[in-house]
C-alpha cells in the first residue's frame, strides 16, 4: 500500500481520499515530510517566496459571531472599531512608504456598512496607488456583499475588480465538513457557498488563495476531505480532469496558494465551551506535508509564520511549504486569539529566516 502511494507521487497520479487518510494514519510525519519535500523541490527548487505586504482590517464589528473567532466585536462593544476610507488610505500611504507592494484587506460582516463602502475602499487605494496589488475580502465577505446589495456573486466580484481589486485572500474556508463547521462557525456561509465564490472568481480571471483552519475539533479525515474539495475546484478552474500543475496562462483564475492556518483559541467562545488540546508541532508539519502531496495542482503551500511562529515556519519549509507569506505589519486576527508571534516582520528578518533554512528568498 505504501508503494502505491509513492508510485502515484512519482507518476503524478492524484492521491485518493483513502491515500490521504493513510498518509496521516500509517506514515510518520517525518516520512510524509520527506515525500512532500521532494515534490516541493521539483516545483520550486530552493526558492522560497515572500511578499512585502501590510494587513488592514477596516472593521471588526460583525454580526456573524463565529465561536472560533476572537477578532470580531458586536455592535456597541468597546472593542469595536471602523476605519473610514481616509484612515485606510493613510495606512496604505504609510505602508507604501515602507516599500509595501501588496495590501491584504480582510474585515468582518458589518451589520450596516453597504457594499458601496467596501468598493470605495478599493477604488480609493487603487486611485492613489495604482501599482499596489490589492488582495481583499474573503469569500464570506463577498457572499455578504451579494446579500446586502441584491446582486449576484458574479456582479459583486466584477464590480470590485473594476474598482481595482487584484485577488482574493483564502480566509473563511475553516473546515468544509458541515458537522464541524456548524460547531465552529454555525452562521457562516456553507462550504459549498465558499467554494462557489472562488469558482466564480476564477471564471472572472481572479487569482485567489485557499485556507484551512485546523488544530481544533476536526479529524484527519476531515482535513483530507478539505484538501480534496479544493483540488477538485482547482481542476475545474484550470483544466477539467488534469491533475498536473498549470501556470494559469489560460487566462482563467485559479488557486495560487494553499494557506494552512493553525487554530489559536485564546478569547474564543469555542475554547471556552470545548476542551481542545493544543495541536503538536509534529501534527502541524504532518498536515502541511499531506497538503503538499494532495494539492499537486496548487502551486504554493504557505508557511504562515503568523500562526506557526518563526521557528516552526522555518522547519515547515522542509515539509512541503515554499511560501513564507510576508511582512504583514499589523496582524490582528490571529493575535486576538493568542498567537505569540510578532505582529509583523521586516523584509530583512524574513530573508534571514529563509536563508537560515538553507533556501533562497525570492520576493514576489
Ligand atoms: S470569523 Fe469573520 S465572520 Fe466569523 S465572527 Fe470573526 S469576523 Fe465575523
Amino acid at each position: 500500500m505504501r508503494n502505491s502511494i509513492e508510485d502515484k507521487l512519482v507518476s503524478g497520479e492524484c492521491l485518493t481520499f483513502e491515500d490521504g487518510v493513510r498518509l496521516f494514519r500509517e506514515f510518520s510525519f517525518h516520512e510524509v515530510g520527506m515525500m512532500a519535500d521532494k515534490i516541493r523541490r521539483e516545483l520550486h527548487g530552493d526558492n522560497v517566496y515572500y511578499v512585502v505586504n501590510a494587513h488592514i482590517n477596516p472593521t471588526n464589528i460583525c454580526k456573524v459571531c463565529c465561536p472560533l473567532c476572537a477578532f470580531a466585536a458586536v455592535e456597541g462593544d468597546v472593542r469595536g472599531y471602523v476605519l473610514e476610507v481616509d484612515e485606510v488610505l493613510r495606512r496604505v500611504q504609510l505602508a507604501v512608504t515602507n516599500n509595501v507592494t501588496q495590501i491584504h484587506i480582510v474585515s468582518s460582516i458589518h451589520p450596516a456598512k453597504p457594499f458601496s463602502w467596501y468598493c470605495e475602499i478599493i477604488s480609493a487605494i487603487h486611485a492613489a496607488f495604482p501599482a499596489v496589488y490589492i488582495k481583499a475580502y474573503t469569500a464570506v465577505e463577498i457572499a455578504s456583499f451579494a446579500e446586502k446589495s441584491g446582486k449576484s456573486v458574479y456582479d459583486v466580484l466584477a464590480e470590485l475588480r473594476s474598482c481595482g481589486l487584484s485577488g482574493l485572500p483564502g480566509g473563511g474556508a475553516e473546515i468544509f465538513d458541515e458537522v464541524v463547521r456548524k460547531k465552529i462557525a454555525p452562521n457562516k456561509i456553507t462550504a459549498d457557498e465558499w467554494l462557489n465564490v472562488h469558482r466564480v472568481a476564477h471564471k472572472l480571471g481572479i487569482v485567489t488563495n485557499a485556507s484551512m483552519l485546523f488544530g481544533h475539533i476536526e479529524t484527519c479525515e476531515q482535513r483530507v476531505e478539505h484538501f480534496i474539495r479544493l483540488r477538485d475546484l482547482q481542476d475545474e478552474s484550470i483544466v477539467a480532469g488534469n491533475c498536473k500543475l498549470d501556470s494559469g496562462d489560460s487566462g482563467l483564475g485559479y488557486f495560487d496558494c494553499f494557506v494552512p492556518l493553525v487554530y489559536h483559541g485564546l478569547n474564543t467562545e469555542l475554547s471556552r465551551t470545548t476542551q481542545i488540546e493544543p495541536i503538536s508541532p509534529q501534527d502541524i508539519l504532518h498536515t502541511i506535508a499531506v497538503s503538499r502531496l494532495i494539492l499537486r495542482n496548487i502551486n504554493h503551500i504557505k508557511s504562515y509564520w503568523v500562526t506557526l511562529g518563526e521557528s516552526l515556519a522555518q522547519v515547515a519549509l522542509s515539509y512541503g511549504a515554499d511560501d513564507f507569506d510576508g511582512t504583514v505589519f499589523e496582524e490582528k486576527i490571529h493575535h486576538e486569539a493568542g498567537s505569540k508571534t510578532p505582529k509583523g516582520l521586516s523584509e530583512q528578518r524574513i530573508c534571514e529566516l529563509i536563508t537560515g533554512a538553507n533556501r533562497i528568498p525570492v520576493r514576489k
